[in-house]
C-alpha cells in the first residue's frame, strides 16, 4: 500500500506543479490585459479561465493533501482505521479508494 501512495503522493505532487504553472502563465496574461473585465471581452474570458485555473490548482492541493495524509496514517500505524467511528475500513474500499479516512458506514 505505501508503495501505491507513493507513487499517488509523486503523480500529486507533479500535477499541483503543472497546475501551478498553468496558472502563473495566466495570471501574467491578466496583468498584461487592460484588466477592464467588465467592459473588454478578452479580460472577461481571461479572468473565467484564471477562475479555472485557481480552481483546479485547489483541487489538485487538496488531492496531494489527502495523499499526504494518508502516507501520515500509514506511519503512525492509523491508516485502514475509520476517523469517524473508529473501526476498521474494508479491504474492498481500501482497495478502491486508497486515500479513504471512513468507513463506508460514517462515509454516507
Ligand atoms: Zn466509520
Amino acid at each position: 500500500m505505501t508503495d501505491r501512495l507513493r507513487a499517488e503522493l509523486a503523480a500529486a505532487i507533479a500535477a499541483v506543479q503543472d497546475l501551478a504553472a498553468d496558472h502563473r502563465r495566466i495570471v501574467e496574461a491578466a496583468q498584461g490585459s487592460n484588466g477592464d473585465d467588465e467592459h473588454d471581452v478578452e479580460g472577461t474570458s481571461i479572468a473565467f479561465e484564471r477562475s479555472l485555473a485557481d480552481a483546479a490548482l485547489q483541487r489538485g492541493r487538496v488531492r496531494e493533501q489527502a495523499v499526504r495524509d494518508a502516507l501520515r496514517r500509514l506511519a503512525d500505524g492509523s491508516y485502514g482505521r475509520c476517523a469517524g467511528c473508529g473501526r476498521p475500513i474494508s479491504a474492498e474500499r481500501l482497495a478502491a479508494l486508497p486515500l479513504a479516512e471512513t468507513c463506508i458506514g460514517c462515509a454516507r
